[in-house]
């Protein structure tokens, strides 16, 4: 481990050593986001991969066509000596039951996400090694930063290591897919899923969304144009968090106005409700919010629609989809 100021460890690529991965095969189930971006930079690695996809599947000619052998994926957990479930986590469930059989004693389970291990959905045989690399960031910017000589920082964990190597082998898999050059921080399961799980809830997907909104409707409904609610509650969003991105909340601050600053500092909190936010927690830790989505999900999502829906349909959206329009030409990647 190299030395570092962090609380945790953290790993680089001279902590790795490729010979835990260079004779192995490498079973990437998925082709998404995260599935093409391993297969295609393990590859690139000299690693021996294979990706498991359903027959019929749009992304088997797409795969193929990058040179990367695509099998089902029950004959990919077959041949891999670490199988990556990189399909999306209410259906790594069901593929895991099709493929449970194909793990031999030895071989590595990993995850890009913890939730499936940490809530029980998926429980592996105790003679196999369960890992996670998790890429803190989307897979189109894993695939592009390797390409690039750089990398994209990742999480590792070990849930299981029945062969005592689990951890090496993360490691060397985290170098394959180029997250060792911007550093590999050691978490466990249960960190990465529960605070994962918090911060889309309370502060990231949900939090920022439910702000906007909220503050949208405070000003449209006191008489303010839904043209200017808009821009100063939702579109400046993004020059706030840019900052904040760059360099800390300190950033913003040091960038916005004294007036800005002070209203900020002295009004902000008031609109956080903390106790809520524990109890978030609370539900995301004690298991309560998983056992609501799994059971949402087997009633084939009845919630989750009329909830998409009516955020579709909120006025933000109408407003939005016109002003848009207006920053068409100044548009860059
Ligand atoms: P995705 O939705 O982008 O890709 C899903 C892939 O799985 C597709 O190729 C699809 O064809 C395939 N698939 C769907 N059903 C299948 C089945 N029954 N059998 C075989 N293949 C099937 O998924 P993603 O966003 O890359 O997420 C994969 C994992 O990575 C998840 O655990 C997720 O939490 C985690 N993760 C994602 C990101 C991200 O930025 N998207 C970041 C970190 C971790
Ligand atoms: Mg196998």
């Amino acid at each position: 481990m190299t030395e570092n100021n962090f609380n945790t460890d953290v790993y680089y690529d001279e902590d790795a050593d490729e010979s835990n991965i260079e004779d192995k095969t490498v079973a990437v189930l998925g082709y998404g986001s995260q599935g093409h971006a391993h297969a295609l930079n393990l590859a690139d690695s000299g690693v021996d991969v294979v990706v498991g996809l359903r027959r019929g599947s749009d992304s088997w000619d797409a795969a193929e066509a990058e040179g990367l052998r695509v099998e089902t994926p029950e004959q990919a957990a077959a041949e891999g000596n670490i199988v990556n479930m990189l399909i999306p986590d209410t259906v790594q469930p069901h593929v895991w039951e099709n493929i449970e059989a194909e793990l031999d004693a030895g071989d590595t389970l990993q995850f890009a996400h913890g939730f499936n291990i940490h809530y029980g959905q998926i429980e592996p045989p105790e003679d196999v090694d369960v890992t996670m690399i998790a890429p803190k960031s989307p897979g189109h910017l894993v695939r592009r930063t390797y390409q690039r000589d750089e990398g994209t920082p990742g999480l590792l964990a070990v849930y299981q290591n029945a062969t005592g190597e689990a951890k090496a082998e993360a490691i060397a898999y985290g170098k394959a897919i180029g997250c060792t050059r911007a550093g590999l921080i050691e978490t466990t399961f249960r960190e990465e899923t529960e605070t994962d799980i918090f911060g889309e809830q309370a502060v990231l997907c949900g939090g920022v969304t439910s702000l906007v909104k909220a503050g949208f409707e405070t000003l449209v409904d006191a008489g303010y144009s839904p043209e200017m609610a808009y821009f100063e509650c939702l579109n400046e969003m993004k020059l706030i968090v840019d900052l904040m991105y760059e360099g800390g909340n300190m950033e913003m601050w040091n960038s916005v106005s004294d007036t800005a600053e002070y209203g900020g500092l002295t009004r902000g909190d008031d609109v956080i409700n903390r106790e809520a936010m524990d109890e978030i927690l609370e539900g995301v830790q004690n298991g309560e919010f998983a056992r609501e989505w799994i059971n949402e999900n087997q009633a084939n999502r009845p919630a989750y629609k009329q909830y998409r829906q009516a955020e579709q349909d909120h006025q933000i959206e109408e407003v939005g989809e016109r002003l848009r329009e207006l920053f068409e030409w100044g548009e860059q990647e």
